[in-house]
């Protein structure tokens, strides 16, 4: 059936509509979307700054980046191709310098020309980063 089986309330006419439906075919007013991300986004906006002093009293970011690279093993599991680059800020013995890191899922494989693109991906984040453009 097109728009899917499911059924959801329009927020604009309140008449049930197919969950696949972007527009409503009754009142044809777009169908908000990522509602659940949305929800999850301005609650976690709303408890930022206490989850930023909790991290950081409780020096657990390294918690975070392992989430996040378990993370990057479920996307993959789901057939996904994911990639997480990072850079950490300057630190005081190397000041103006930020350490760059690549995540990838623990078993993806990169051939010769992917490892190629890969650090050329790096190289040009890298300078992202920096904010600087390098001239060839
Ligand atoms: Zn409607």
């Amino acid at each position: 059936m097109a728009g899917g089986s499911q059924k959801k309330t329009c927020p604009n006419c309140r008449e049930n509509i197919y969950c696949g439906n972007t527009i409503c075919p009754l009142c044809e007013h777009p169908q908000p979307n990522n509602v659940r991300l949305k929800k999850k986004m301005d609650k976690f906006q709303s408890q930022q700054k206490q989850w930023l002093s909790s991290m950081t009293k409780n020096r657990i970011k390294s918690h975070v980046l392992d989430d996040a690279a378990l993370l990057l093993e479920k996307l993959h599991a789901l057939g996904l191709k994911p990639l997480l680059l990072l850079a950490y800020p300057p630190t005081k013995r190397v000041p103006r310098t930020s350490k760059m890191k690549v995540f990838m899922p623990m078993h993806a494989q990169l051939s010769t020309s992917a490892k190629t693109c890969l650090d050329n991906v790096e190289a040009i984040y890298k300078l992202m980063v920096a904010g600087e453009i390098a001239f060839i």
